[in-house]
């Protein structure tokens, strides 16, 4: 593949040389017109010196997303080698296995890869691009993907149409198909069934996996209200770890069946423990009728840009609220936000206010975050988004 090279004005050089992978467009040099989408682009200084190789688009902010710091061929054997080491991750992560069988192996600018997800279900991968570079080279991400797998993938789903720029026009897909994938997955022992091709996102939140562990130490005996609960993580952790009652409430009856379907899966729970509701959180938990123990709260990202923070701030604000006012004394509260533009401490100071205003006593017992298959690639800050606190409340 032949590479272009493009130019950023002087002095636009300093965030590529901190290796920050997004080059915007007021840092390129005016007049470079021979780009089209998705192109592989060699990045110079004004005077010519390389910063790095990345993928071009015109479609946003973001022009550039650098795939390398080196002057290397992109060809499969680069994907290969990306693809190796993020795999090697997630071996060291104890992920890979027959307990295990759900993970995150790609993780845009987390493994060196931004604009690309590639989600690991069983046998099967499904793939997100956000950007266009991605999209164009789906070959050479399949080939790496069996490279790695062998065997191992029998099929691979590109779901891109909701990531990719609205005008682009894609078609979700298997790009690599054995027939009837195996949709059911092991997620630390427990099963889940995954419709990557209908359900939200990949299919799966893959993220809350170590959170949802971590409740399970709490939920011995307990009574626990799981909000938001899309399909069911949470709730299905909480009663194989011998909750006394969970109750899973989501606004999507998608979402709902989904639980109810997992709920069958793990059949050695009762079902006289477990009630699904189909409600709009906000408003459920404004006058809760149950005493809960616990109270898992996991709602969308309220803000997706910086403009919709304070809103989004104020949203957190009353949902933590609700469900610090009314848990009884000594209840836990497990509160996430996903939100990228609401950082920790903006995050744990609303929580505290909602504490303050709720008139009752909160101790932060432990402070979560996404799992090493999401990692945070160090240069770039931008890819911490999920933040969680276990507060106890007295
Ligand atoms: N906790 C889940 C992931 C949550 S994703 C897990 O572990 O898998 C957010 C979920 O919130 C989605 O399932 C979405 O359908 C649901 N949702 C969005 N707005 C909602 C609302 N107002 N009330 C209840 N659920 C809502």
């Amino acid at each position: 593949m032949s590479v272009k090279s493009i130019f950023l004005k002087p002095g636009k050089e300093k965030s590529i040389e901190r290796f920050h992978p997004w080059i915007f467009s007021g840092a390129l040099m005016k007049g470079q017109d021979d780009l089209s989408n998705g192109d592989l682009v060699c990045v110079k200084n004004a005077s010519g010196k390389f910063l790095g190789i990345g993928h071009y688009q015109d479609l946003g902010s973001i022009s550039v997303r650098i795939i390398s710091f080196i002057d290397e061929p992109i060809d499969q054997g680069f994907w290969n080698r990306k693809f190796e080491n993020a795999y090697q991750v997630r071996e060291n992560l104890n992920l890979v296995h027959v307990n295990n069988n759900v993970y995150r192996l790609i993780h845009g600018e987390g493994d060196g890869l931004p604009g690309l997800i590639v989600d690991i279900y069983n046998d099967s991968a499904v793939l997100q691009c956000h950007s266009v570079g991605m999209l164009q080279n789906l070959d050479y991400i399949k080939n790496a993907i069996l490279h790695v797998y062998g065997k191992g993938i029998k099929a691979i789903y590109n779901k891109s149409s909701d990531t990719i720029s609205r005008e682009i026009e894609v078609e979700d897909g298997y790009i690599h198909h054995a027939k009837d994938p195996e949709k059911i997955v092991f997620e630390y022992g427990h099963k889940f069934s995954v419709d990557w091709e209908t359900g939200q996102k990949t299919g799966y939140f893959i993220d809350q996996r170590e959170n949802r562990r971590i409740l399970a130490k709490y939920a011995s005996g307990k009574k626990i209200l799981n909000t938001f609960c899309y399909s069911g993580g949470f709730s299905i952790f909480a009663l194989e770890a011998g909750a006394k009652l969970v109750h899973s409430l989501d606004s999507s009856k998608k979402a709902i069946d989904l639980v109810n379907q997992n709920m069958v899966l793990n059949s050695r729970m009762h079902s006289d423990k477990h009630k699904s509701i189909v409600a709009d959180a906000m408003d459920f938990m404004k006058n809760l009728e149950e005493e809960y123990d616990i109270i898992i709260l996991d709602p969308p990202a309220f803000a997706k840009h910086k403009k919709s923070r304070h809103k989004a701030i104020q949203g957190y604000k009353r949902l933590n609220y609700n469900a610090i006012k009314q848990i009884k004394p000594g209840g836990i509260i497990f509160t996430f936000s996903c939100s990228q533009v609401v950082d920790k401490q903006m995050f744990t100071k609303t929580v505290i206010a909602a504490g303050i205003e709720a008139k009752r006593s909160v101790r932060i017992l432990e402070q979560l975050h996404q799992p090493g298959d999401h990692p945070v690639n160090a240069y770039h800050p931008e890819g911490e988004y999920l933040k969680g606190l276990i507060i106890q409340v007295d």
